[in-house]
């Protein structure tokens, strides 16, 4: 006696074709003969199958309801009685569910649709003054190119690929099987030419057949100014080949800019801690001050306190946009700090001795407020203007 067609699918009476559709889906993926080798796994999948040929026909599925098994007895009972046509929805199960186990589709379509290239990873480190304004740099990179020889052929030059007899150039084969309810198609690589859809009698002596070499190319890299860690700049179409027409990868170059001396980077603009002396800050004074273009002049105010932050405008790093150009140009911010001298000699001594006196002697308390390190903090989180 055949089991409930519903129980068989594991589908409530009131299931949607949509449940039902993916109920068997499920038991076929599970039981098909050709990924479970269980005894009893064919006569699941026959099961399964015969309840999903009824339950997915709105006519077949409302005499089942009506009279069991026996009013669909004849129509669609036992597994000769399948007519071979109109199966095109099991077949797409099939081949999908084939797809699943094995014979990937991703393998089936990447053998014969256009692929584009692998991308290739360049390292370049560059001087924080090359980061800044940019430098053209001549590069080497190890990839796989068309063969010179065979033109990519993979043949001996003056020998010809033929087209494979199996899959007729297609590079798959679909098999149709005959099984139990009606036909199944299979499709694979073809085994004879690997998918390629050719057969190459004579192969190219340079890439053996390949169709590609490992060669290493020199290129010649425009690095815009502006660039910093984060920074990626893409050579397009210098990467490893596409495949079956497909665009070649690009070559994506990764930053890794040298700390400096002096200048740090902040974004755009350039920091420079500067220490100036007792007297210059009190008194005032016109200093230089070095910036990635060169010395320039700086005025220090009388009476300038530690952590002043003065601003050279445009003296930063360039600001670069997505095609590599770059326009205005960030700020340099001269951080500066009132060195407290730890050595004196005689006479500095004696100096300052002298000023101590007109001074005083009263240490200042100073209401709650802002520090130095504070008014550095504030100035970079942009707090204070
Ligand atoms: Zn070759
Ligand atoms: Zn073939």
């Amino acid at each position: 006696m055949p089991r409930d067609y519903y129980e068989v699918l594991g589908v409530s009476r009131e299931a949607s074709d949509d449940e039902i559709k993916k109920a068997y889906r499920k038991l076929a993926r599970q039981y098909h003969p050709d990924v479970n080798k269980e005894d009893d796994a064919t006569h699941k999948f026959r099961e399964a199958t015969e309840a999903y040929e009824v339950l997915r026909d709105p006519d077949k599925r409302a005499r089942y309801d009506r009279f069991g098994h026996s009013g669909v007895n004849g129509q669609a009972g036992g597994f000769g009685g399948f007519s071979s046509g109109g199966f095109t929805d099991l077949n797409e199960i099939f081949e999908e569910f084939f797809n699943m186990g094995g014979q990937s589709r991703g393998g089936r379509q990447s053998r014969r649709s256009p692929r584009a290239g692998r991308d290739i990873r360049y390292d370049m480190t560059l001087t924080f003054e090359e980061s800044i304004f940019g430098v053209e740099k001549e590069i080497e990179v190890t990839r796989l190119e068309r063969c010179a020889t065979c033109q990519g052929s993979g043949a001996e030059p003056g020998t010809e690929p033929r087209t494979c007899v199996e899959c007729q150039g297609s590079g798959e084969v679909r098999r149709v099987r005959q099984i139990f309810l009606g036909n199944m198609v299979e499709v694979a690589p073809c085994p004879r030419c690997n998918g390629t859809g050719k057969i190459i009698d004579t192969p190219c002596h340079t890439c053996k057949g390949q169709t590609v070499v490992r060669k290493t190319a020199k290129l010649k890299v425009k690095v815009p100014g502006g660039i910093d860690d984060s920074s990626r700049l893409r050579v397009a179409g210098e990467g490893e080949p596409g495949e079956n027409g497909g665009p070649n990868g690009n070559v994506v170059i990764f930053f890794h800019v040298q700390p400096h001396e002096f200048f740090r980077r902040r974004e755009n603009d350039i920091i420079l801690d500067l220490h100036i002396n007792v007297a210059q800050a009190a008194l005032g004074a016109t200093i230089n001050v070095p910036t990635v273009d060169g010395n320039v002049t700086l005025d220090i105010p009388t009476g300038t306190q530690s952590g002043k932050v003065f601003t050279l405008r445009g003296k930063g790093a360039p600001n670069v946009r997505p095609d590599g150009t770059s326009l205005s140009r960030g700020d340099q911010l001269v951080v500066v700090q009132v060195a407290i001298p730890t050595k004196l000699n005689a006479e500095q001594r004696r100096l300052l001795e002298e000023l101590g006196r007109t001074l005083g002697t009263e240490a200042e308390p100073q209401r709650v407020g802002k520090g130095f390190f504070d008014r550095v903090m504030d100035f970079f989180s942009g707090e204070q203007k």
